[in-house]
């Protein structure tokens, strides 16, 4: 596919070079935009428009419905983020549950719990061929997509949840983790009370939740706020943090982490690997905790939810 004749609404000629610019009814006034070397593909499956493309100086890029999912550059810091918060905070979370998560990035980082409680990884993620393509166009972060403790599920996860609505408490999940695309396309259920229902059905009473919020505190405090509002009227355990993310746009991008246990410690890890620096790139217990700090007006407004 030569640069020159490929026709996408995400990519213009400026000067003498490509570049993909995210543009999005839900980032008004702004995008996000990467200078591109080469496309490496581009097809609409049958649920999304699914785009990787080679940037200058981000690695390869993911991009879905013209929104980016992750470049090789700056992948670790969600994947750790989303990934080692619910993680660290249980004691034993022998069955987690990815909802989502096509890259597989998240099962990488899973697979690094092997040794201390994780026993059972399922992914199930709607979409065949963006895990097909992570595979061969993102290596490191699909490297573990065929570990043998890895199950993966190709299926909508709403309905495998759905499926799941009659579950015996030993059937339960430790933790979930929804790395969902955002709510345009097939992600769109994830982001309401229905779909909060159906993750703590399946989840043991104890077990903890996390959630891509899909926003920003500066790009929409008063989304977030809602969305906040939404969990808390299906968990008695919400707390909201987040990443340093320079491929979303504005640079950041936050997480809904819950329970429904009301006593369990979100914001503090229950174990502490900081002495193994090979483990984690971006993620130590010191992050683990900052990652629940914001800025002044940004927890004003959350705490109070007034926005
Ligand atoms: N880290 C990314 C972000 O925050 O933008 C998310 C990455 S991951 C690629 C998102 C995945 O969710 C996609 O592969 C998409 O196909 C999958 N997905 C979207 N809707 C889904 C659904 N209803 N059931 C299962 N997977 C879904």
């Amino acid at each position: 596919m030569t640069l020159v004749s490929f026709a996408h609404p995400t990519i213009s000629k400026i000067g003498d070079k490509h570049w993909f610019h995210e543009i999005n009814d839900s980032f008004p006034g702004q995008s996000f935009g990467l200078e591109v070397v080469r496309i490496l593909h581009h097809s609409q499956s049958a649920f999304q428009d699914i785009l990787v493309f080679e940037s200058a100086t981000f690695g390869n890029v993911l991009v879905l419905n013209g929104i980016v999912q992750c470049t090789e550059k700056d992948e670790f810091a969600y994947q750790e983020l989303i990934t080692h918060v619910p993680v660290m905070c249980h004691e034993k979370p022998a069955k987690v549950l990815v909802i989502g998560g096509g890259d597989c990035g998240v099962v990488r980082e899973l697979v690094k719990h092997l040794e201390d409680g994780v026993e059972e990884i399922v992914m199930v993620e709607i979409d065949r061929a963006v895990i097909d393509l992570s595979i061969k166009y993102l290596p490191n972060m699909a490297k573990f997509h065929n570990h043998p403790k890895v199950k993966i599920v190709i299926e909508d996860g709403f309905k495998f949840l759905e499926r799941l609505s009659s579950l015996e408490d030993s059937g339960k999940y430790d933790v979930i983790i929804t790395d969902s695309s955002d709510p345009e396309g097939p992600a769109q259920e994830f982001f309401d009370t229905g779909y909060y229902g159906l993750l703590k059905n399946a989840l043991k009473p104890d077990g903890i939740v996390a959630m891509q919020s899909s926003e920003n505190i500066w790009l929409n405090l008063p989304y977030l706020c809602d969305l906040l509002n939404k969990t808390s009227q299906v968990f008695s355990n919400v707390e909201y943090c987040q990443c340093y993310m320079p491929s979303y746009t504005s640079g950041q991008l936050g997480l809904v982490i819950a329970s429904p246990a009301k006593s369990r410690d979100l914001k503090n890890p229950v174990k502490n690997f900081d002495d193994r620096k090979d483990l984690f790139k971006y993620y130590n217990s010191k992050v683990h905790e900052a990652s629940f700090v914001l800025p002044t007006w940004a927890a004003n407004a959350l705490e109070k939810r007034t926005t």
